[in-house]
């Protein structure tokens, strides 16, 4: 048993203290935000994660997971301490470590014994140098930084970080080593690796992988922009290609451009990155302006066919950046939605869970409907931009005749073209032939 605090409980530090408490260690969760620590301690997860809130509330019950506001206390006792405060987009793109150089200075100041820093928060390359540099100014105890990148998915989070395809540890430390190898045993019985590596090179892996992915979603959008120029169908493609193993299908679906806190910032970070030393990495560039265009694809579809927006009602279905979560950092929804009020039509919208997020951006310029059948109501044209499950299989004939006109713009090509067509709607999907 190992004393770890996390400071920082958001997705990430909330779901790596649950996690280590459920396997068996006594976790202190640190935030500034007393809202959070308020709520926390009163067993309400104040994040949508599924199953989150119930490992939070055994472990509490259990005495192994504490949250608390005050740093020095838990991180004195401490042999693990984890960073995992946000870094936001800075200047020039570059990442904003004044989160993360704050906690050390903290941490720093609170040593009683050696301990282990880990940097789970993604941060460039380079920023284990810094914290250690910022620790050892205000204090005299041993310790080692780490940096200990996460790969979770929000949606999947307890998942990823139970069972994850690897675990990454960047540290030149043997002391360190044993000790990030004891804490994630439990997690890797299934034989997937503990990838031991330099620092410089486990925090680069961060933003290699989540820059390769954004890659490959703007590359299958700017496949999809050509097959609706050519008349293919980009559904078709994306199997064809995916069946080849050395692609694979994972990351191959075309839509409406990626979102959430981690792929834009980090595109951006990684190319600031390689900026400052001298690089232009003009693929991630690309990446992005093809990202930045998909993001307007369904507006830019909407103007062709309406004309003029002003005076007509729309759907949105969907307002989180993906299913199974409640963020809405950089959604694909907010653009669309600012870009369809901008034009003086009305929005009315539904989300599974993310309406409480969604009113922050939006307030009360939209209509948020109870069920999305509700949002549908009398509307010109159905917008949908989040994949959730019930989504999926919409009762048409239903639909069909609660709008106004049947026309959908599908902003993630689930559903069935021509089935919506042999009912009477007007069908516009992403790369895909439209009616
Ligand atoms: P978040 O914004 O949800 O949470 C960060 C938390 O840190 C907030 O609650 C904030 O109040 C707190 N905080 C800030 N400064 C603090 C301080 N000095 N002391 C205590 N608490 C402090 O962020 P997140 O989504 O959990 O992301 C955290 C980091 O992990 C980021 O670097 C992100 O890029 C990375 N990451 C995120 C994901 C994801 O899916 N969200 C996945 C992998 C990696």
């Amino acid at each position: 048993m190992m004393k770890i605090a996390v400071i920082g409980t958001g997705y990430v530090g909330l779901v790596a203290g649950t996690c280590f408490a459920e396997s068996g260690h006594e976790v202190t969760c640190i935030d500034v935000n007393p809202r959070k620590i308020q709520a926390l301690k009163r067993g309400e997860v104040p994040i949508y994660e599924p199953g989150l809130e119930e490992l939070v509330r055994r472990n509490m019950a259990a005495g192994r997971l504490h949250f608390t506001e005050e740093l020095a206390g838990s991180v004195g006792p401490a042999q693990v301490v984890f960073i995992a405060v946000g870094t936001p987009e800075g200047e020039s793109g570059r990442a904003d470590l004044q989160y993360v150089l704050a906690a050390a200075e903290q941490v720093g100041r609170a040593l009683k014994q050696y301990t282990v820093i880990v940097d789970k928060s993604t941060v460039p390359v380079g920023t284990a140098d810094k914290v250690h540099e910022v620790v050892a100014r205000h204090t005299r105890c041993e310790f080692d930084v780490v940096s200990n990148p996460e790969f979770l998915k929000e949606g999947a989070a307890l998942e990823d970080f139970l069972k994850p395809d690897r675990v990454v540890i960047g540290t030149r430390s043997e002391r360190a080593r044993k000790l990030m190898a004891e804490l994630y045993a439990p997690f890797v019985r299934t034989e997937n690796p503990i990838l031991f590596m330099d620092p410089c090179s486990a925090e680069l892996t961060k933003y290699a992988a989540n820059a390769m992915l954004a890659t490959r979603i703007s590359f299958m959008n700017d496949m999809a922009a050509l097959c609706e120029k050519v008349g293919a169908d980009v559904e078709q493609v994306r199997k064809g290609m995916g069946a080849d193993k050395r692609i694979g299908y994972s990351f191959l679906h075309p839509g409406i451009g990626y979102g959430g806190s981690c792929f834009p910032k980090d595109v951006k970070a990684l190319t600031a990155t390689a900026r400052d030393m001298g690089l232009e990495f003009d693929l991630l560039r690309a990446v992005e302006n093809t990202n930045a265009r998909q993001k307007r694809c369904l507006l830019t579809k909407a103007l062709k066919h309406f004309g003029d927006l002003s005076g007509r009602t729309f759907a949105v279905w969907g307002l989180a950046f993906k299913p199974k979560t409640d963020d809405m950092r950089e959604a694909p929804s907010v653009e669309l939605i600012e870009g369809l009020l901008g034009k003086g039509a009305r929005v009315q919208c539904h989300d599974p869970v993310a309406v409480e997020s969604a009113r922050r951006y939006f307030g009360d310029r939209v209509l948020y409907a109870p069920t999305n059948y509700a949002a549908a109501e009398g509307a010109d044209a159905l917008f949908l931009v989040t994949e959730w499950n019930e989504f999926r299989h919409p009762d048409l004939k239903r639909l069909k005749a609660t709008m106004k006109s049947p026309t959908i713009f599908d902003g993630r090509n689930v559903i069935d073209p021509q089935l919506a067509r042999e009912e009477g709607f007007t069908y516009f999907g992403i790369g895909r032939p439209s009616s």
